[in-house]
């Protein structure tokens, strides 16, 4: 069997979903996962990381953020206690790290995996391409096999795991880019790309002063809100809400859109949603060729009522 490094992440002693993600795929695949946890109060996540399957847990103890020097704490593990396989998730984190770890241990690097196997000791992913027209399968000729996995993609699985803390030292001293400052965004909402329901709003909802109605819904789900790229050029949302093609990718379980056409380039953000609800008046509307549910309506007429029926029903 190969020997899988799982990368999580962690800030402040919070672990993200994704850390649970790679575990559970890495003991899926390989029957025998390790974990690797670098970040603000790191060792706060190994027990966790252990109900997912995770043996040794490497915890490396650093603020802020390093490119540079959470890659090379990785590849120090890798090098030292020979991984043949390190999944990361598809994170701003992982994209970044993950180039560079496979730059320095001169192997390849496949990305963003929807499904992923392994074949052999090669690691199979799926992942959809040409704006989710098409799906390809890629393996690694090189190794170790370095994979990205897409955040909400892949279920979280209990497994019992060793759980056993190893400290290892991670040192941004040397580094060459270094943060200046971090300005994080405000509001309590959930990350899109990490939230299970998200609530997009497009055009249909006609302006700016309409855009709280999405906001209210979501906030009522407990939900990300999203939008498509013609409201936040119209400045109705922040641009940092975009989904699609030229902005974020997301994967939730519930995907509700509200007012969205279903422009290819909007559903290559947010096609491999599990379910998918469609509000939107037009019948022929291309959202309504991957929405599971569909209801055809002046959203306006939809919405309010919706909202009302969900706070009665959830008790909020
Ligand atoms: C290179 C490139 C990259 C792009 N990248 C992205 C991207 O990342 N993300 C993205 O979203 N787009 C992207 N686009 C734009 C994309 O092509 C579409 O223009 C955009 O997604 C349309 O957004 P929309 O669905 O909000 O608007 P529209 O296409 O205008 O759709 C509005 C919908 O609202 C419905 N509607 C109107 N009034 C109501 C009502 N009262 N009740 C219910 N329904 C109503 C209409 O029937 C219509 O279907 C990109 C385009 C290009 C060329």
């Amino acid at each position: 069997m190969p020997k899988i490094l799982a990368v999580g992440e962690i800030s402040n002693g919070v672990l993200k979903k994704a850390s649970r993600e790679t575990t559970s795929v890495g003991k899926r695949l390989g029957g025998a996962v390790d974990a690797i946890l670098l970040g603000s109060g790191a060792s706060a996540g190994v027990a966790e990381l252990a109900k997912h399957g995770a043996d040794t847990v490497y915890v490396g103890e650093i603020s802020p953020y390093n490119g540079e020097a959470y890659a090379k704490a990785v590849v120090d593990v890798v090098k030292s206690k020979g991984y043949d396989i390190i999944i990361l998730p598809h994170s701003w984190i992982g994209r970044d790290i993950s180039a560079r770890i496979a730059t320095a241990l001169n192997t390849g690097v496949i990305s963003d995996a929807t499904e992923i196997s392994l074949e052999g000791d090669r690691v199979k992913i799926r992942k959809p391409v040409y704006s989710g027209k098409a799906f390809v399968n890629l393996k690694l000729k090189t190794s170790p096999q370095v994979v990205t996995i897409r955040p909400n993609a892949h279920p979280i699985s209990e497994a019992a795991g060793a759980g056993k803390a190893e400290t290892i030292t991670v040192d941004a001293s040397s580094a060459k880019a270094k943060e200046v400052k971090f300005e994080a965004k405000g509001g309590t909402r959930v990350p899109l790309t990490e939230a299970d329901i998200v609530v997009s709003g497009g055009r249909g909802i006609k302006g700016p002063e309409n855009f709280p109605l999405i906001e209210q819904l979501a906030d009522l789900l407990g939900a990300g809100v999203g939008a498509t790229r013609a409201v936040v050029d119209a400045g109705w949302c922040d641009h940092t809400l975009q989904i699609g093609q030229t902005g974020l990718t997301v994967s939730p379980t519930l995907y509700i859109a509200v007012g969205i056409s279903g422009a290819i380039q909007h559903m290559a953000g947010m096609g491999s949603s599990k379910y998918i609800v469609a509000i939107n008046k037009d019948p022929d509307a291309p959202i309504f060729k991957v929405a599971t549910y569909g209801i055809v309506d002046d959203l306006f007429q939809v919405v309010p009522p919706l909202k009302e029926e969900l706070k009665a029903a959830l008790g909020r």
